[in-house]
């Protein structure tokens, strides 16, 4: 027995490490979606009120960037402990990551929308309060403050689901109200406006709170076997819907605008990382960035960016090859060849992007300073057989290295792709044969590490 009694207490001693964040103690985001679940089938049974509420601190980065993590993390459990005092023990308030807490309030008084969302309130003004007072951590005196979303049972979501994406729209309303507020979901804020509203707000609050990333992913040259250069491809670790891909938020960038700052992060973080690659390794390892049309509208900010960032990072322009596919470049020819012209004076190289998906037209590319072609991976996937895309694949070669022009292969899966491009003379290639996009602290390890 004394066996099973020690397993016990371990079980739930891991029990309630898989359920806590680390840091606070409170609650984890595992743990608060099973007490919504639990909170709203009692709320329904017991006809009771409960609200949900997301909470954002407010320019957490800030202090977090400015005065080290500690300072950050000390201030996180501080007002982990204030917002805590604001609600009874039988609520909950959790912990989601980074800057993100979550409260469930329940058996609120009354079931009737008016009541609770009063109780709820009275709860989101406590809570605000609390935080207005300074908070020291060693000399400093810190304000900070929250935006506070509300989302009521049942009103504003008949599960926890769509409750929660509710209370988070009305975070986001918070947010752009002015930040140090609360607000109530409401139906108007959501129809039409709200997707929008929330994407691009979500987006641009990602950018602040750091929470794009970059994946790299090594392109291979066919004769040695070696590792030429790295895509730096875009990635955003999304607090609640985890990592998302660019399909799901590039397109929102472009169409807002926020391409241009999103495109600025990415150049500066992806020069950072190459620079200290390369030094590192001694080796060259050239850079692949993917550009946005947005980006290209205004051209004096662009070239800017660039010659700053590699100024800063100490990265030779030369090892950076801008990614554009043939749309972006027929959108505006004249003053596309202008500033690509720019561009490659200033020893950036330039690939076109998806070839073949688009006009794939020769007469832009001799007029153009291409450097590289990257076969769009439709026509490598069936590539061992499908005869017809072996011979565009075999076409786009022979006339790309006609132009004096370096092809790459994207999407190679497996071996008998590679075999197929190698023997069709095609000079580098990437995809998952050799490997996926990586975080850059696992493309270090299996690629730059000696051994
Ligand atoms: P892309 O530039 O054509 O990038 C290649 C895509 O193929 C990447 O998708 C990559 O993860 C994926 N891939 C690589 N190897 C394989 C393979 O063997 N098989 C398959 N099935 N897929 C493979 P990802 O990362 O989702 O990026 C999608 C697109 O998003 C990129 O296409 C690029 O157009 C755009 N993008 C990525 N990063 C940025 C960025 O920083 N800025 C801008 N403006 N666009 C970006
Ligand atoms: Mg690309
Ligand atoms: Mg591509």
């Amino acid at each position: 027995t004394a066996n099973i009694t020690k397993r016990k207490s371990a079980e739930e001693r891991v029990e309630f490490l898989a359920t806590r964040d680390p840091l606070t103690g409170l609650p984890n985001r595992m743990l608060v979606n099973d007490r919504l679940e639990q909170g709203v089938a009692n709320a329904a049974r017991k006809r009771a009120g409960l609200a949900f509420m997301f909470i954002d601190l407010d320019r957490f980065k800030t202090i977090n960037d400015s005065l080290g993590h500690d300072v950050g993390d000390e201030l996180l459990k501080r007002v982990a402990a204030r917002l805590s005092a604001c609600v009874r023990v039988s609520d909950t308030v959790a912990r989601l990551g980074g800057d993100e807490f979550a409260v469930i309030l329940e058996n609120l008084p009354g079931s009737e929308s008016r009541d609770v969302h009063e109780g709820a309130q009275q709860v989101a003004e406590k809570m605000i309060a609390a935080l207005a007072s300074p908070i020291m951590i060693n000399t400093h005196h810190l304000t900070t403050s929250c935006s506070i979303g509300i989302g009521i049972y049942s009103t504003d979501g008949p599960d926890p689901k769509t409750l929660m994406k509710h209370a988070d729209v009305a975070m986001y309303d918070a947010k752009a109200k002015g930040r140090n507020n609360y607000q109530f979901f409401s139906h108007q804020l959501n129809a039409r406006a709200q997707e929008r509203l929330s994407i691009e707000n979500y987006l641009r609050l990602a950018l602040r709170r750091d929470e794009l990333l970059l994946h790299y992913q090594p392109r291979v040259s066919f004769k040695t076997g070696q590792i030429t250069g790295v895509e730096a491809l875009i990635r955003w670790q999304h607090p609640r819907h985890g990592l998302l891909a660019p399909d799901k938020f590039i397109n929102v960038a472009e169409d807002s605008g926020l391409i241009v700052p999103i495109g600025e992060w990415v150049i500066e973080h992806a020069f950072r990382q190459v620079a200290e690659w390369q030094k590192k390794s001694g080796r060259e390892i050239r850079l692949a960035v993917n550009m946005s049309v947005g980006q290209m509208f205004d051209a004096d900010r662009l070239v800017r960016a660039l010659e700053q960032t590699a100024k800063a990072a100490a990265l030779d322009l030369h090892t950076v090859e801008l990614e554009m596919t043939e749309s972006m470049l027929l959108k505006n020819i004249d003053d596309t060849a202008v500033l690509l012209k720019t561009l490659g004076d200033m020893g950036l190289g330039l690939a076109i992007d998806d070839f073949g998906t688009g006009y794939s037209s020769l007469s832009y590319l001799k007029q153009l300073p291409v450097d590289s072609i990257k076969v769009d991976s439709s026509f490598v996937r069936d590539i061992g057989t499908d005869p017809n895309d072996e011979a565009i694949v075999r076409a786009i070669i022979a006339m790309t290295h006609s132009l004096k022009l370096n092809v790459i292969a994207e999407g190679v899966e497996n071996e008998d792709q590679y075999r197929v491009l190698r023997d069709l003379n095609c000079d580098e290639y990437q995809g998952f044969f050799f490997s996926t996009p990586l975080p850059p602290a696992e493309f270090e390890a299996q690629f730059l590490d000696p051994g």
